[in-house]
């Protein structure tokens, strides 16, 4: 019974040669598994606020354009072109509204309220920076262009603003205008670095056609992502 033996022993074999070699592969592709995971637990996180919201359109155009939809419009975009990378987007708001619980009065407390709630949303999501969106509008209508304001304390904001102010003048059109240290409530009261992007005047005739179109919308959000993972030192 010589034959059958030999033939067990080499289908043994075949079975300990394919047992060895699927362990190779399954560890690589635990290797792999875990490098990725890891890589992704490192990622950044961004929080993006697209300012206003809900009860609270933001600036008005004299066309009747709001400034808390544009906001929202550039955040996704910023959003959509990180895509998966070593930075994960997150939003205060992905639709219309605001975060202030009916039946509270006064103009000032209701936005309080608002912003302490996306200060919030940082916070709890560990955010490392926090941009918050905005279209600017004045009285007079002669203003135009992206401004970037920072807290005149914060050596890392100052830097953020700088790096996506830097971007934003290199469009087209745009003004030179120089990352400035601002008094708003929102870069006041957060505990990480935090900018706000002020991408344009609603109250030019010229610019507020512009920042409704896709094409600007997107040069906007670019500017403002490529800003971001530059503070990052990522390509
Ligand atoms: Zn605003």
């Amino acid at each position: 019974m010589l034959g059958p033996k030999i033939m067990i022993g080499k289908k043994l074999a075949i079975l300990l040669v394919i047992g060895v070699m699927s362990m190779l592969v399954l560890s690589v592709f635990w290797q792999g598994t875990t490098a990725v995971t890891s890589r992704f637990d490192d990622r950044y996180v961004v929080m993006l606020d697209p300012g206003h919201g809900g009860y609270d359109p933001g600036a008005v155009s004299s066309k009747g354009i709001y400034e808390k939809a544009i906001n929202l419009q550039i955040a996704q975009k910023i959003k959509e072109m990180f895509g998966p990378s070593g930075i994960e987007v997150l939003l205060t708001r992905e639709e219309d509204l605001d975060y202030v619980p009916n039946g509270v009065k006064g103009k000032a407390t209701r936005k309080q309220i608002d912003l302490n709630h996306r200060i919030e949303m940082a916070t709890q999501a560990k955010a490392d920076i926090l941009v918050s969106l905005h279209v600017n509008a004045t009285v007079t209508g002669r203003n135009s262009g992206a401004e970037t304001f920072y807290h005149y304390k914060s050596q890392s904001g100052k830097r953020l603003a700088e790096l996506i102010q830097q971007e934003l003048i290199k469009i087209t059109g745009m003004n030179r205008r120089i990352a400035k240290p601002g008094d708003f409530y929102i870069i006041k009261n957060s505990n990480m670095p935090t900018v706000i992007v002020e991408v344009g005047y609603l109250s030019s005739q010229k610019e507020q056609k512009k920042l409704q179109q896709t094409w600007y919308q997107e040069q906007l959000s670019r500017a403002i992502a490529k800003g971001i993972a530059n503070y990052f030192e990522l390509p």
